[in-house]
């Protein structure tokens, strides 16, 4: 199940109270307070009853337990295997045109049936934003933001340069992006 998408209104204007600052700063203590009271009382009431499985509390336990991620949500971007085996990239360069950082190197050829594929396509993880732009310009559905979370950083900057291989997924196991994306496509919202 995905998470909630919230739209945030970024165009706000402050009312008088909030101008004031300090019942702001009282209400979001009110609030701070209003969680974490109940969820201390049933961290300690399950410990003492022994019974975890009735806490109340908001947090998980990561990595045992892992969260819902919201459909919108923007993690590694991957390539899309498509369900003949083939990457679904053209190596059009759409997407590395459309990079901010620039991360993203196409070196395009084609096939003996004169279809276009990318002979090398490499990503620099180190220096993606997660802006989403590869997605948003491919016209193929061929790159598209997992939800991968987990696998975003290692300790050498150099294991973060993906080649084609490290980057492509099976369609089917990002079926939900790809809904989300032709959802996105379709309707007026900014995600
Ligand atoms: S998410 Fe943004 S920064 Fe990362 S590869 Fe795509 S366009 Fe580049
Ligand atoms: S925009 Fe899409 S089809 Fe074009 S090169 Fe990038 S991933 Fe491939």
């Amino acid at each position: 199940m995905p998470g909630k998408t919230v739209k945030v209104d970024r165009n706000i204007t402050l009312t008088f109270w909030e101008k004031l600052y300090i019942p702001e700063i009282i209400r979001g203590l009110y609030i701070t307070t209003k969680h974490f009271l109940p969820n201390f009382v049933s961290v300690v009431r399950a410990y003492i009853l022994n019974k975890p499985e009735e806490r109340k509390i908001m947090t998980i336990y990561y990595p045992e337990e892992k969260p819902n991620i919201p459909e919108a949500y923007r993690g590694r971007p991957v390539l899309v295997r498509g369900e003949d085996g083939k990457e679904k990239c053209v190596a059009c360069g759409l997407c590395e045109v459309a990079c901010p950082p620039h991360c993203i190197s196409i070196v395009g050829a084609i096939r003996k049936d004169g279809t276009r594929y990318p002979e090398t396509y490499v990503l620099d993880g180190s220096r993606c934003i997660f802006c989403g732009l590869c997605e948003e310009a491919c016209p193929e559905e061929a790159i598209v933001m997992s939800h991968n979370y987990e696998n975003l950083t290692e300790l050498d900057r150099g294991l973060m340069i993906y080649d084609k291989d490290a980057l492509l997924v099976p369609e089917a196991k990002l079926k939900e992006r790809l809904e989300f994306i032709r959802k996105r496509a379709y309707s007026k919202c900014n995600y």
